[in-house]
Order: C-alpha cells, then structure tokens, then sequence
C-alpha cells in the first residue's frame, strides 16, 4: 500500500490550490453577502481542465482520473464549499452520464460544453413531494410521436436557474418507481414551457444556486431521452453514486478547513496567561476533529480508488458522505466553541462553515438514507455495486 501521491497527483494539488486561492478566495465575503454565484469560476475552471474528469479526451476530458478529481476537488472545497457543486453539476451528473448511457450524437452535442465550461450543468430528481422516495415522483413526460410533452415540477435543484444542460428525471409509465422512470437531456436555452425560480432562502451554500423548475408542456425531443425508456431509476441511482462523491468530498474538505482554522485559533488566543491550545479540554476537541478529519480523507480517497479500478463502491461511497458529514458539521460546531465569540461573528468564517456543513446531511440521499444503504449491503439485502 502507498500512501504518496504520484507527481501528477501533486501537481494537480498545487494547482487546485493556486486556483481556488486565486478565484475564489478573494470573492467570498462579497459573494456570501449578496448571494451571488460567479458564472465567471465556472469558465475559468473549465479553461483549467477543472471539470474534464475520468471522460474521454475526445469529448474534452483532462485526461485524469477519480483520484486526481477528489484530490482537485478537495482544494477546492476546501477554500468554498458551494464550488465543489460544478464538478458535480457538471462532469459526474451530466456529462458522465451521458457519456455512459447516451448515443454518440448526444455525446457530441453536449459533453464538450459541460467540460470546458461554457454550460452550466444541473440534474434534477426532487420534486416538493418527493425526496428520498425518488420512485415516487410525479412530474410526467408523454409520448407524442416526435417529441415527449414534459409536465409537473422539480425543486432544491442545483443550478437550475442557471443551466443550459441538464438531466431531468420524469415517469414514463404508469406508475412511476423504478420500472417507469425515464431520464431526459434538457437544452434549457431552446425549451420553452419551463419556469425556472431561484430560491433565497437556503440557510447556507449562500453562492450557488438553487431553483425550483416547472414544466408546463415543455416538448422534449425523442432524441433527448437518455438510454434506454423507462430505465432511469436505474440510471439515477448510477448517477448518485458518481456525483455523491462532490459531497463525501466536500464534506472532508470542510471538515478539514475548519480543523485548520480551529487549530490556528487556539494557537493566536490568549487566555489566562497562555495560548488556549494550551488547554486540556481544548486539546480533546482539536484531536475529536483531527480523528474524524483524517478518517473521512481516507474514506473518499478508498472510494475514489475502488472507481478508478472499476470495483464496486457503492457502500464505500455511501461511508464516505454519511462519515464526512458528521466530520464536518462536528467540526465546525467545535470550530465555532473554540473561537468564542468570534466565532459567532460574521468576521470569521465559522457561522458559514456550520451553515454549509449542514447541507451533507440531506442531500444526495439524507443520513438515513446512507445509513441504510451501508447497513443493507453488509447484511446481504442488497449488492454492493
Ligand atoms: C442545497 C440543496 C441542493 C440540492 N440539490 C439538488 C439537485 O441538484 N438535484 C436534485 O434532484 N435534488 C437536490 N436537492 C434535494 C435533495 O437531494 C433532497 O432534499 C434529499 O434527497 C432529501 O429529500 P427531502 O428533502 O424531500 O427529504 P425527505 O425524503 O422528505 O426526508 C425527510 C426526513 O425523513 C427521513 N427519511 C425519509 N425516508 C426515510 C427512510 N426510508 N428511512 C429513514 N428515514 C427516512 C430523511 O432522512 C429525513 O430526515 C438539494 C437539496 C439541497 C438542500
């Protein structure tokens, strides 16, 4: 076993890390406070092969894999949260899931622009009655010849104001679960019929959007359904498992940000006399959320390695965004303890790391549900797939 990064493992490190100072870094006050998301990132990180990860040359992709993406993606996450979410609503939704399922004229068509950055891409399951029940969707696409008629509505969609491409997620068959699904590309510049609606009042990942989307007799182009009708539960739940992944990430990233805020804290602050790090109690806090930090690392970089060997992971994936949420939300709650009042000032980052650590805990499959879905495959109910 090595636990050293190759060459270009590291330099894919340094220049994440270069990136997100650089970009991100120096915008996010400004864009925590105005809500805003800056579009620009997004190209910028197309330019840098940021988004191209694990998908073919041909399409764009940069040519690396799963481990380099976590390790990207970390840095990255780690200066923004919000920011992991492009990767995600990017590369593992749209395009690698089109490239897995989609014909060569829909590979073509959409994966270059989900690459190099000039679209912004979303997948939308959720509607306001249906979350973890994806099966129990409701908005409808029906076969009209030419063309699917697309009626109903998503919400908590990332992205979803501000995409051209995504995946929509629709029943085809009476019914609805897991045999009457099917997923949909959607060129959101050139469908009329959807209305798309920011929503403001998310408690955190104040700088990337989310909407909700209404289809009233959107017509959706026969050569727009993704693999085989009726099989999208299925593609969904291959979907997930990729872009799940942006979370166990992104969780370990957080977790690890505030670890690093925390420790630099208690080492500025005096009190009674000597640095609070000084203190006992202090100490079991750093050391609680060193613990939980390094585990939830190990956890994504074990998933991430079993993709790129193309084992099953699904429960691996599941461990690592059920663990890293608790290492994150832990973390910056004690983050917040150890910085005192500071801490609950908006001066330092604190409140935005507890804000954007609650995120993990619902979506892309809640806490339960990862519970679950660990707990059923080492009871054998279930495959690991
Ligand atoms: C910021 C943000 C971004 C999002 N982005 C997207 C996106 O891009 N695309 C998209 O499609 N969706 C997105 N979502 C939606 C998200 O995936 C759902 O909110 C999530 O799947 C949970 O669904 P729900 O909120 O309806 O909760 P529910 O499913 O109603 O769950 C409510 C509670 O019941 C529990 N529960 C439900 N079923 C079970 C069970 N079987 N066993 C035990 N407990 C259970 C849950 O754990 C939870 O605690 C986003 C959500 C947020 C907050």
């Amino acid at each position: 076993m090595n636990f050293d990064l190759t060459e270009e493992q590291v330099m894919v490190q340094e220049m994440a890390r270069n990136f997100a100072e650089k970009e991100i870094a120096p915008y996010i006050e400004e864009d925590e406070e105005n809500h805003h998301y800056r579009r620009e990132i997004l190209t910028k990180m197309g330019e840098n092969g940021l988004l191209g990860w694990s998908m073919p040359e041909e399409y764009g992709g940069n040519g690396m894999g799963w481990m380099e993406a976590v390790i990207a993606l970390y840095e990255i996450a780690k200066v923004h949260t919000s920011w992991r979410l492009s990767i995600s609503g990017n590369c593992w939704g749209p395009a690698m899931t089109i490239n897995h399922w989609g014909t060569t004229e829909q590979k073509e068509k959409y994966i270059p622009g989900l690459l190099d950055g000039s679209a912004v891409g979303s997948f939308a399951i959720t509607e306001a009655n249906s979350g973890s029940d994806v099966g129990s969707m409701k908005t409808t696409a029906v076969d009209k010849g030419d063309h699917f008629l697309m009626n109903g509505s998503k919400m908590w969609i990332s992205g979803g104001h501000t995409s051209n491409t995504g995946l929509v997620f629709a029943v085809t068959a009476e019914g609805g679960g897991a045999q009457g699904l099917s997923c949909f590309i959607i060129d959101y510049d050139n469908t009329p019929g959807i209305t798309r609606i920011p929503i403001h009042t998310k408690v955190g990942m104040w700088p990337a959007p989310t909407s909700e989307l209404v289809f009233e007799n959107a017509e959706i182009p026969k050569e727009n359904l993704l693999g085989p009708l009726n099989k999208g539960f299925q593609i969904c739940m291959w979907m997930l498992n990729n872009t799940r992944m942006g979370c166990a990430t992104g969780a370990a990233a957080l977790s690890a940000a505030a670890l690093e805020g925390a420790v630099a804290y208690a080492n500025e602050r005096i009190q009674f006399g000597k640095q609070i790090g000084k203190f006992q109690m202090i100490q079991q806090q750093i050391t609680e959320m060193k613990l939980e930090d390094e585990a939830a690392r190990y956890l994504v970089l074990q998933a991430a390695w079993l993709k790129e060997n193309g084992r099953p992971s699904q429960q691996e994936t599941s461990m690592a965004k059920l663990y890293g949420c608790k290492a994150a939300v832990n973390a910056a709650n004690l983050a917040m303890k150890i910085y005192g009042s500071y801490g609950y000032s908006t001066e330092y980052p604190c409140g935005r790391w507890l804000r954007d650590a609650k995120q993990f805990e619902t979506l892309e499959g809640t806490s339960n549900i990862h519970t679950g879905i660990i707990a059923g495959i080492e009871l054998g109910y279930q495959p690991n797939r």
